[in-house]
């Protein structure tokens, strides 16, 4: 249907390609932040990633008038509790880099057996209408924290993510793989049904 569309609540280009990617065949115009430059980010103050994807999701409704979605991610590690979890990003510091993080988490792992190394990402999605519902959907993937880095593809913490059916890292993967693997490709399968209800009640204006 012409004239639909849905905002992407990010900046970030590489998130918003790889969203574009598994969206693609809802047949609508896929937008993000970066098409609404006065759209300010809100903090992300809630204490789960649901919380924190449903801020960033209904701002983006409000801001821009048009169904928004967003979402948010990280590791969680058993043995630290569910450690990094909301705090992945900035798990060594404000503004700290991937290896920084990953460094401080093999350091904290150090003495942890093999089979109490078990850890997850998770990601979830919330779309939201304009003074509409809000819906969420959580997507996992479960695997292990290895002793030392392996490979040099992906982000983040994929070096350290050993797949639990696979053997290899995230980061010793293919982008293909990694999506039909993910916590991400498997929210935002899962997010597809929902919003194709969602577009059905959203204004298709805006922005
Ligand atoms: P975001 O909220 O999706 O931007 O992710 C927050 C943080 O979680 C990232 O900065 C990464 O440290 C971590 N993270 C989320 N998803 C992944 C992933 O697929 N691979 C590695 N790290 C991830």
């Amino acid at each position: 249907m012409p004239g639909r569309r849905i905002v992407i609540a990010t900046r970030n280009c590489g998130k918003v390609n790889e969203i574009r990617g598994i969206l693609g065949n809802l047949d609508v115009e896929v937008l993000s932040l970066n098409d609404f430059p006065d759209i300010e980010s809100p903090d992300e103050t809630g204490s789960s990633f649901e919380e924190n994807a449903v801020i960033k999701a209904s701002h983006a409704a409000q801001a821009s008038g048009l169904l928004s979605v967003a979402d948010d991610s990280g590791l969680e590690v058993d043995a630290l509790g569910g450690l990094p979890g909301v705090r992945s990003a900035r798990f060594a510091g404000e503004g700290a880099s991937d290896e920084e993080n990953n460094r401080k988490l093999v350091g904290m792992m150090e003495g942890v057996p093999a089979d109490k190394r078990t850890a997850r990402f998770r990601c979830c999605i919330a779309a939201c209408v304009p003074d509409g519902p809000v819906e969420t959907v959580t997507g996992t993937c479960e695997g292990l924290i290895s002793f030392e880095p392996r490979g040099s593809g992906g982000f983040g913490y994929d070096p350290l993510f050993v797949i639990r059916e696979d053997g290899r890292t995230f980061a010793e993967i293919s982008v293909e793989r990694k999506n039909r693997l993910s916590h991400r490709g498997n929210a935002l399968r899962a997010i597809q049904p929902v919003l194709v209800r969602m577009l059905d009640m959203a204004p298709t204006a805006g922005g």
